[in-house]
């Protein structure tokens, strides 16, 4: 639909129920403006000037026997009760209109905050949801605390720069109108004056909203690569500290703010350009309304003093109405960068985009199979007519220099990235034919990059598999050789890791990798330099483990390692070099037979005896 991403289609419709409520209450609160200001003059004029003061209202209708009315009551209280008396009660008449008026604008207040809130709220969700739907592709051209940026700051301006707007111009375009309509019925021609003299203001001011636009989502783009700036940063202390670079990013920093104050100083200067200019204007307004008034006083005597008098009142409470609604127009404006930033992330292509009809899969009962398969990230093909079977129950490794396309390889089995052409198949099944959550549960991956979170040893354990039981974490833990070092830990598997793991050491964060890919116990192992952080030994032995288990099980491995002692006893080893499959066997096949396999050994040592375990640790312990 052509308005599905428009803000007032997504965020502001929904509520369009309550909204008009709101705009009730806002009428009312209206109302009793529009009679405290043309009701005081005549009635107190009528109270201390004997009763002779004629109606401000010249019109007909509503008002004026509504006026009337008011003027009957009140000559009848003098009468009756004298002039102190009714006094007191025009006053108490006046702070129950004031009363009312207040109230009625405050509970619009109050119910439109709920609305308010759930919109952002909405917004934010959105936005989160979205995040974790988009393909890889989309954070690798992505700064993160640019896209921080986006979900914490441009959320609140959208609160408080369009949100906030749209419920003060329903104030004030209420109060507008009926103040308008007051102005018609004390003068009409005067009032025609007025509407002439209102759109031209209109115009001399909206000239300079037309930047304001574009001005603010650049302010935003700033804000965000600030914040990314202090997220890469502080996430890489330690390295600007080693490398006495903190000057750099200092700079970096420096450049950044600069160019925010001097974008930031320019678009404040035009926003607040707005209220003297609509002062200025007013005042003109308000210096020729006075004037004509004036003409149809003196010369044509079509309008008497009071009247004049109750139509300035009315107009110069209508100024500041016309001035907030323009005010309001400029700050939405600028609110709207930050909503066409939101917006960039709400429209962004999802990519990995799922069938209608997608088909269920929970199980691979034969193996995974990678079909003429050619990707790229760009121009150049990261990988070229790739064809492997990973049969179930098996050990494959990838092996190559680094480039090659081996992490790729194992990006496009949980269908990270779709292969441009080729296919990657489940037991014969095209997965991009499959439901993507059913094609995910079907693997679990370990990358170079432990991605710990600020929790428990055993809750991080667990994110593998929420319904494991404390047996089945301790059992992946102690697959994974984490075990004696968790119960080391002050509190066992009940210990908070710090933010990110920092409180571990690099092995040990990767061993809780590999213990919550092991809980998961899916299918499809796929270990992307899983173990680059642990000595051979530990590798081995925990290699050795999960090959074990693998194999009861019936688990296919898939494992990308540099160090080839970790992979040799595998079923497969799969030689790749940029793109290509060079060679495949086991390894003392490709030791005897591939010249790049068995230079890449030999630089790591490593000789062609068959794989057994002992001699795989020996190997690993040299
Ligand atoms: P390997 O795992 O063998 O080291 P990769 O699969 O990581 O190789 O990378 C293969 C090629 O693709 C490399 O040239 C790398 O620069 C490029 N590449 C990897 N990831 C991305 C990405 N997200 N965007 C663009 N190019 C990428």
């Amino acid at each position: 639909m052509l308005f599905k991403h428009s803000f007032f289609y997504r965020y502001v419709a929904p509520y369009t129920g309550p909204l008009l409520f709101n705009v009730l209450l806002r009428v009312l609160s209206a109302l009793f403006t529009l009679v405290l200001t043309i009701a005081i003059a005549p009635l107190l004029a009528l109270l201390f000037d004997t009763g002779q003061a004629e109606s401000a209202i010249t019109g007909g209708g509503l008002a004026q026997s509504g006026l009337e009315l008011l003027e009957n009551w009140v000559q009848l209280s003098v009468a009756a009760n004298g002039k102190y008396e009714t006094l007191f009660y025009v006053v108490l008449a006046l702070i129950l209109a004031y009363f009312l008026k207040n109230f009625c604008a405050y509970m619009g207040l109050y119910l439109f905050i709920p609305i308010r809130n759930k919109m952002v709220a909405k917004l934010r969700s959105d936005m989160f949801h979205k995040f974790m739907i988009l393909p890889l592709s989309f954070y690798a051209n992505q700064q993160k605390g640019d896209l921080i940026s986006r979900i914490s700051n441009n959320t609140q301006d959208v609160d408080t720069q369009m949100l906030n707007q749209i419920q003060q111009v329903m104030v004030d375009v209420v109060t507008f109108i009926f103040l308008i309509a007051a102005l018609f019925f004390i003068s009409t021609p005067l009032t025609i004056c007025v509407l002439i003299l209102l759109p031209l203001i209109g115009i001399l001011t909206s000239f300079i909203s037309r930047t304001l636009k574009r001005k603010s989502k650049k302010l935003q783009d700033t804000i965000g690569r600030i914040s990314s700036q202090v997220t890469e940063s502080l996430e890489g202390i330690k390295t600007l500290r080693s490398y006495n670079t903190t000057a750099y990013a200092l700079r970096k920093f420096d450049a950044e703010n600069a160019s925010f104050f001097k974008l930031n100083t320019r678009v404040l200067r035009r926003v607040y350009s707005s209220h003297p200019l609509n002062e200025v204007l007013g005042t003109t307004a308000v210096a020729i309304i006075l004037v004509i008034g004036g003409h149809f006083i003196i010369s044509e005597q079509s309008l008497r003093p009071e009247a004049f008098i109750t139509y300035l009142v009315t107009m110069i409470q209508m100024l500041p109405t016309s001035k907030n609604i323009i005010t309001a127009y400029f700050t939405y404006q600028s609110g709207k960068g930050s909503w066409m930033r939101i917006k960039e992330v709400l429209k962004a292509d999802e990519v990995i985009l799922e069938k209608k009809d997608a088909e269920e899969i929970h199980s691979i009962s034969r193996g995974i199979t990678f079909k003429d398969v050619c990707f790229t990230y760009g121009k150049k093909p990261t990988l070229k007519n790739i064809n492997i079977e990973f049969p179930k129950g098996k050990f494959i490794a990838l092996v190559g220099p680094s480039g090659g396309g081996k992490s790729t390889i194992i990006n496009l089995i949980p269908r990270f990235f779709d292969p441009v052409s080729g296919q990657v198949l489940f037991d014969g099944k095209n997965i991009a034919d499959c439901r993507i959550d059913n094609i995910r549960a079907l693997s679990s991956l370990v990358s170079q990059d432990t991605i710990l979170f600020n929790d428990s040893i055993y809750n991080n354990i667990l994110l593998g598999n929420p319904q494991a039981s404390r047996e089945e974490v301790i059992q992946a833990a102690k697959m994974a050789d984490a075990h004696e070092f968790i119960l080391a830990t002050p509190n066992g598997y009940d210990t908070l890791i710090g933010d990110s793991g920092t409180k571990l050491s690099g092995g040990q964060r990767q061993r809780l990798s590999i213990a919550r890919a092991l809980v998961k116990k899916a299918p499809v192992l796929l270990f992307d330099e899983a173990t680059s952080a642990l000595d051979t030994e530990a590798e081995s032995r925990i290699m050795q483990a999960v090959q074990q288990a693998g194999k009861k099980n019936g688990q296919t491995i898939v494992s990308v390692a540099h160090r080839l002692s970790s992979i040799r006893h595998a079923d497969e080893i799969i030689v790749i070099e940029e793109g290509e499959i060079v060679g495949r066997g086991t390894h003392e096949e490709l030791y005897d037979n591939n010249n790049l396999y068995r230079k890449l050994c030999q630089m790591q040592n490593l000789d062609n005896r068959p794989a057994t375990p002992n001699n795989h640790l020996q190997n690993a312990t040299r």
